[in-house]
């Protein structure tokens, strides 16, 4: 163990301090990295708080995270990228990081291009809801989608094109996707370079204002709300047994078909986010390409996590367990991207 801490310690995990990053901290610690966590000013004290992060490096604002790279460079960092880093870094930014970068960064532009996203999803050969090209199309109840991870803030149902236009207002980033009437079920997959293994991290629900709220309303009163979506925290989930075989061909067929369009493909962490309908069929309305924030649930393990693993495993940890092989194999230049 002596020896696996000090490979590890050789390095640190990085990450912005926000989104999934007390988790991403404290497993790297797990596992025996030195932590740094880089910080708007009024948001570092959450990483103090927690004791996750051994260094915490504050920026002014986030667009400004080339500030911390000479900083992380020394420390020898490997940087751990989430939502916030590309919410609020940017694509374009993100690409052009110096610090070494665990996972796929070619993979962000596959789920970033709500075309290029469909194309990698069709190749995988999943159930996809209907896009719509024009509003005129609109012959359904539909959710209109606007572009960037925004977390679902401003998104609206529409079932005519009249509607859709009261709507919209001047925005026109926009997708229009049928409204699949199921339950959201969110994938928690890890896939290990490493191990050449797929596995299943958990699942989560979300928690979104307003659209969850309407149930508390009386029914008399709901047509009053338009229903919006925006992210506010999640919930877990334990699914139905004979779900999984189908779980696993959809993560298997995503990780195949990403090795097509954007080689090495897909690996680490990823999610399927799904509506499952009463015949008990997964439509896949979005991927996301890296940890998404509903493994936080799961601070101390999901129970996927813990039969695989057999002990408490975040998808945090599993991200640092698979740098920590990977530098012990002499095979770290294969995970970063
Ligand atoms: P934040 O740093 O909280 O502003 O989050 C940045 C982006 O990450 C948001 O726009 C969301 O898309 C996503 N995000 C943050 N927290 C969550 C969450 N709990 N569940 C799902 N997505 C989230
Ligand atoms: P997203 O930002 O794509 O994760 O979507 C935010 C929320 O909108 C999800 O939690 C779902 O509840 C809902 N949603 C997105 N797309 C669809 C769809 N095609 N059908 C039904 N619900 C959807």
């Amino acid at each position: 163990m002596s020896i696996i801490l000090e490979t590890a310690s050789k390095h640190a995990i990085a990450t912005i301090g926000s989104h999934s990053a007390l988790q991403i901290l404290k497993g790297g610690k797990d596992e025996g990295f030195r932590t740094i966590a880089v910080c708007k000013k009024d948001h570092s004290f959450i990483y103090r708080h927690f004791g996750v992060a051994d260094r915490i490096i504050e920026i002014p604002s986030y667009s400004e995270f080339h500030v911390a790279e000479n900083d992380l460079l020394m420390e020898n960092a490997i940087l751990v990228p989430h939502a916030s880093l590309i919410a609020y870094i940017g694509l374009e930014a993100v690409e052009n990081i110096r610090i070494p970068y665990y996972g796929n960064r070619r993979i962000l532009l596959w789920e970033s291009d709500r075309n290029l996203q469909r194309r990698w999803l069709e190749k995988a050969g999943l159930n996809l809801p209907r896009v719509y090209e024009e509003p005129e199309e609109i012959d359904r109840l539909c959710i209109v989608k606007f572009q960037g991870a925004k977390g679902g803030q401003g998104y609206f149902l529409a079932r005519s094109s009249e509607e859709f236009y009261e709507k919209i207002g001047g925005s026109k980033d926009y997708s229009i996707q049928e409204y699949v009437v199921g339950i959201p079920v969110y994938i928690h997959y890890f896939y290990s370079i490493i191990r050449g293994e797929l596995e299943l991290m958990g699942f989560d629900k979300r928690y979104e204002s307003n659209v969850d709220a309407i149930s508390r309303i009386p029914a008399g009163l709901q047509q009053d709300i338009d229903a919006t979506y925006t992210i506010v925290g999640n919930f877990p989930l334990f699914l139905r047994e004979s779900l999984l075989p189908e779980v696993f061909k959809m993560g298997q067929s995503v990780v195949e078909a990403s090795r097509e369009v954007c080689k090495p493909g897909i690996f680490g962490p990823f999610c399927l986010e799904t509506v499952v309908t009463p015949d008990l069929k997964f439509y896949v309305f979005e991927i996301s390409a890296r940890i998404v924030a509903g493994t936080n649930v799961f601070m101390e393990g999901s129970p996927y996590a813990y039969l695989k693993h057999g002990r408490p495993m975040t998808t945090g940890r599993r991200i640092a367990m698979e740098i920590r092989e990977a530098i012990e194999q002499d095979r770290l230049k294969e995970i970063l991207g």
